[in-house]
């Protein structure tokens, strides 16, 4: 069977002196080996059955990218019971309503992460235990939860052996919410052979390319997605795993990169304008990184272009909670090696070909196939080992109403070599008379400006034309961007009705938990 606790056990037996290399929370730097790695998870699997955990038990974890929490992605999963990974960043009561939902039974919580479920004490009646990520030294008095337990001294003492079972491999073994960007966060059950075989088609050449030779840093979170399934990908192969802690910040990520020798790292866009603004204001380079995955959200052409320019190739990439999340990834093929560089910019904003065992259909309005012309929209529907059939315990959803098809929301166009570009979410896409404008365009072209910090694009009711674009901008300290600039800088790069029609210049623009822009807040401000 296709098991997480298998792709532990045949990494350590070749790559047992490879590193694991962790920021703890309070900044220091922990360094220790897959062989490390290896038995302390076996230690935790006897603490979590000494918790009364049962099979298919839910284990929640409120933690940073770090080396507990990458015990317990394997050793929850590996001794049979389910790993929930809970985004911090969610609204309060949206946390507290998943850890219902999901019914967790014990919840492992990061030190600086207490105060948020100390709020929710009220809600969290299902729980029985929770235990800190630190060692007794480090462990917080809480009013509200007097019995808190201490990791570490949950799992010293325990066998350093453990009989792994074996299970069926479709057992479930990870439990996400999505991001609730278009309503309640909905849970997505994954099975260890989901996870085993979304591992394998993250590691092949045409997705991240991930090998024995890498230093990886997943900078995404564990709690977005499992850190797009880098942390079981980088083990499968024996890469050297880097896992940055909380600091997500140019200084401390670049200092990770210099120090641990990183290779491949991958993150929403919003991360890396931090660290390109920092390796910019710094004159730095970025050293031995050589690839960074990029995805969440459309990637700018100009972030790859300022990638490029430091000599790394950015893979962008396309996933969704429902999709493990990987789905597709943006390589070139042999025949587009020698395209003149404006068409292989064209190419790199798209967000790609579909990962081993993906399948896709492109369907316009009248549930037919689009053309596969590169032009024509329409809604990108996906199937295959790694796409869920449902979400956890709840009614029947509309995504799921075509049998073995899911439905992504997603508008999109297809072109012959099979690589798909994301125009818009079904609910941003803004129809003006008629036609559909995306908002990635307008806002792929906004942040080109050398002005324009960042951007989005949403639709204004209009009396002639139905809707209208309005673009915010968040302009570069000490810019300065007008409608006028807009006009001009639009001018022959979409056509005339597609240019936004106001401009708004604004400090900040709202996020969701993962880090994309929220659409419908935006739009209230309009
Ligand atoms: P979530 O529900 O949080 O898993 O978010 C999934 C959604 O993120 C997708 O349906 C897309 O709309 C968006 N998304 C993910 N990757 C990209 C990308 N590379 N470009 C544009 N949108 C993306």
């Amino acid at each position: 069977p296709l098991l997480v606790s298998s792709m532990l056990r045949n990494a350590v037996k070749t790559h047992g002196d490879t590193e694991i290399v962790s920021r703890t929370a309070e900044g220091a730097i922990h360094r220790y080996t897959y062989e490390d790695f290896w038995r302390r998870s076996q230690q935790l699997a006897h603490a979590l059955h000494r918790l009364g955990l049962r099979a298919g038990d839910r284990v929640g974890t409120l933690a940073w990218n770090g080396h507990r929490h990458l015990e317990l992605l394997y050793a929850v999963s590996g001794a049979g019971f389910v790993s929930h990974t809970i985004n911090p960043r969610l609204f309060p009561d949206q946390i507290a309503g998943i850890i219902e939902h999901a019914g967790d039974r014990v919840l492992f919580v990061e030190p600086d992460m207490l105060g948020l479920i100390e709020k929710l004490a009220e809600r969290l009646q299902g729980v029985e235990a929770i235990v800190i990520l630190a060692d007794r030294s480090r462990m917080p008095v809480s009013a509200r939860f007097p019995d808190l337990l201490c990791y570490e001294e949950l799992i010293e003492g325990q066998p350093n052996v453990f009989e792994w079972p074996q299970l069926d491999e479709r057992t479930a073994c990870g439990l996400c919410y999505t991001s609730g960007t278009t309503g309640a966060p909905k849970g997505v059950l994954y099975s260890h052979r989901s996870c085993v075989l979304h591992a394998m088609a993250v590691c092949m050449p045409d997705s991240f390319g991930l090998a024995a030779a890498d230093s990886a840093m997943p900078v995404v979170p564990m709690f977005h997605v499992n850190a797009w399934g880098l942390p079981y990908a980088s083990i499968l192969v024996g890469a050297k795993l880097v896992l940055p802690g909380a600091k997500l910040d140019g200084t401390s990520l670049h200092g990770l990169i210099a120090s641990e020798g990183v290779t491949m790292t991958a993150g929403v866009p919003t991360v890396w304008t931090g660290l390109l603004e920092w390796v910019a204001a710094h004159g730095e380079t970025l050293g031995s990184l050589r690839k960074v995955g990029i995805g969440g959200s459309a990637c700018p052409p100009v972030m790859i272009e300022r990638f490029a320019a430091l000599g790394v190739d950015v893979v962008h990439a396309w996933g969704m909670t429902e999709s493990s999340p990987v789905a597709l990834a943006c390589q070139p093929k042999r025949k587009h090696h020698h395209l003149p560089a404006e068409a292989r910019r064209a190419l790199g904003r798209k967000q790609g070909r579909p990962l081993t065992g993906i399948e896709l259909k492109v369907l316009g309005p009248d549930r037919r196939e689009v053309p596969r012309d590169g032009k024509t929209f329409g809604r990108l529907m996906i199937r295959g080992p790694t796409v869920a059939a449902g979400y956890f315990a709840s009614e029947n959803d509309e995504a799921f109403a075509e049998p073995g098809w899911f439905d992504t929301g997603d508008v999109v166009t297809l072109d012959q070599d099979g690589f798909v570009e994301i125009v818009d979410r079904t609910k941003d896409v803004i129809k003006s008379g008629g036609e559909w404008i995306g908002s990635i365009e307008l806002e792929n072209i906004a942040v080109s400006h050398p002005s324009v910090r960042e951007a989005a694009v949403v639709a204004r009711p209009d009396p002639k034309w139905g809707e209208r674009p309005v673009l915010f901008v968040v302009p570069n300290d000490g810019k300065t961007f007008t409608a006028t600039d807009a006009l001009a800088h639009y001018d022959g790069k979409v056509a005339k009705w597609c240019i936004p029609t106001e401009v708004r210049v604004v400090d900040a623009l709202p996020h969701t938990a993962t880090g994309k822009l929220l659409k419908s807040e935006i739009r209230k401000m309009v």
